[in-house]
């Protein structure tokens, strides 16, 4: 397969290695690496979030464009088959790398060996050559594909989705701080990786600002939200979703969508609604957090449910378990706001997809938020993380329907510019690229 660039960008994706006019190669068959978390795994509690989404969205449409994808990830269960189809013809590897359950995230890099055997034998029984590309998630996933890149004598793109000094710069309350280990493994793939793929320009700028990465290795490749899927509701649909949730018609509804982990800030909702009740008592607002417990701290919902408790708005939380994209649609369209409290978000899916249903988005101004929410047309962008401020916000919106109304128009429309089939043009565009600098790299080496 070949790909003729004649703009020098792909999917918003500027593909610096390639002039105008050239051909570059397209890879027939990519390795993707999903070390610590299973793309077939419920997103929404523990490990799995967006990282899963993107990982498993991003295989099947580049599938669909002809790329055989092969994903590696660790076994999780007994009853899971070596190899399971993902759809679209993706093909999952589950390797066998300790323990099935139980094994704590901080103890993954114990592993990491087991992980890379692995690999190194499921493709030992393939022709040499099977693989053309390989696609690392995450910092864990990147060290096993620096060895793997390096024995395949193939280039290494690698997608962080999260960076231990960006978390560490914001942690919540509660959380354990990321390990100096961890930052040395991504100082490691930032340096040896032949290209990073980032969500947005403001991560491209904190790989260049904490890790000193070399911005020419960088491509920028927004993800995107599964807009078949999420779209907006009639009128009766969203009277439904309500009914199926057990809502109100006339209560105002503000919905939490994601992992229960202080990160994420779940507890700064609970917070504003416990200010809202205490300053218009007589209001009938409720909240729906639907997700399950993660990380450290907030682990068990059950400490949400007690921060409600301790509040006296236990009446109004309503707590949903993780649920399929199928039928969190009902829980977007039934919500008046999405609210994204974060700390830290690469991008924050929850609220592109909240945005496709048309629901407006209130969002903490931070990382990748600021591109996926448009600040007064689709939602709000909130400052820091005081539940007063936070509260006033929500109810502002709340008392405008007219606002409420023109941004759950403009949501839509502004969802749609990011579709997983541009990230996976943008991810192809990126490939080709790489592909073909780490060709002429070998050939020049070969030449002198
Ligand atoms: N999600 C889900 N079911 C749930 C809760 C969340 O499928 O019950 C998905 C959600 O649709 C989104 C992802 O989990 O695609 C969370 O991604 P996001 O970027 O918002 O947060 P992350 O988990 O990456 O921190």
């Amino acid at each position: 397969m070949r790909l003729v660039v004649v703009a020098g960008t792909i999917g918003g994706v500027t593909v610096s290695d390639l002039r105008t006019g050239t051909e570059a190669p397209l890879p027939r068959r990519i390795a993707v690496l999903s070390f610590h978390t299973s793309p077939l795994a419920q997103p929404g509690t523990g490990d799995a979030g967006g990282l899963n989404v993107y990982v498993l969205q991003t295989a099947r449409r580049l599938a669909r464009r002809g790329v055989e994808v092969e994903i590696f990830t660790r076994a999780t269960h007994s009853s899971q088959p070596p190899v399971e189809e993902a759809g679209d013809g993706v093909l999952v590897r589950n390797i066998v790398a300790g323990p099935f359950e139980g094994l704590r995230k901080e103890d993954l890099p114990t592993q990491l060996c087991p992980f890379v055997a692995g690999v190194m034998r499921a493709e030992a029984g393939h022709a040499p050559g099977h693989y053309d590309l390989i696609h690392s998630h995450y910092w864990l996933s990147g060290q096993a594909g620096l060895v793997a890149s390096e024995h395949w004598g193939v280039p290494l793109v690698h997608t962080a989705h999260t960076l231990a000094e960006v978390k560490n710069a914001v942690l919540a309350d509660g959380d354990t701080p990321e390990p100096e280990s961890r930052r040395i493994g991504e100082q490691q793939i930032v340096d040896s990786a032949h290209r990073l793929v980032v969500n947005t320009t403001g991560e491209r700028d904190e790989l260049v600002g904490y890790y000193d990465a070399d911005p020419a290795h960088i491509d920028v490749v927004p993800p995107g939200a599964d807009l078949e899927q999420y779209t907006p509701g009639t009128q009766r649909g969203t009277e439904r979703a309500r009914r199926t949730l057990g809502l109100s018609q006339r209560s105002e509804v503000i919905a939490f969508v994601g992992r229960i982990q202080p990160l994420k800030a779940p507890d700064v909702i609970v917070r504003a609604l416990a200010e809202i009740v205490r300053t218009q008592p007589h209001r009938d607002v409720r909240l729906m957090v639907v997700g399950g417990p993660s990380g450290s701290g907030l682990e068990r919902p059950h400490s949400l449910m007690d921060l409600a408790e301790e509040l006296g708005v236990s009446d109004r939380v309503c707590f949903l378990a993780p649920r399929p994209p199928s039928e969190l649609v009902d829980v977007y369209r039934a919500a008046d706001i999405v609210a994204v409290p974060s700390y830290s978000e690469s991008f924050g899916l929850v609220a592109l997809e909240a945005q496709a249903c048309g629901t407006p988005v209130v969002a903490a101004a931070v990382g990748g938020l600021t591109t996926a929410v448009d600040d007064g047309r689709t939602g709000i962008t909130v400052d820091g993380h005081d539940p007063r401020v936070w509260a006033e916000t929500l109810v502002g919106l709340l008392d405008d329907d007219d606002r409420r109304l023109s941004m759950s128009r403009a949501a839509p429309v502004h969802a749609s510019a990011f579709s997983w089939d541009s990230t996976a043009d943008g991810l192809l565009a990126s490939y080709a690229g790489t592909m073909a600098a780490y060709r002429a790299r070998r050939e020049a080496a070969a030449a002198s």
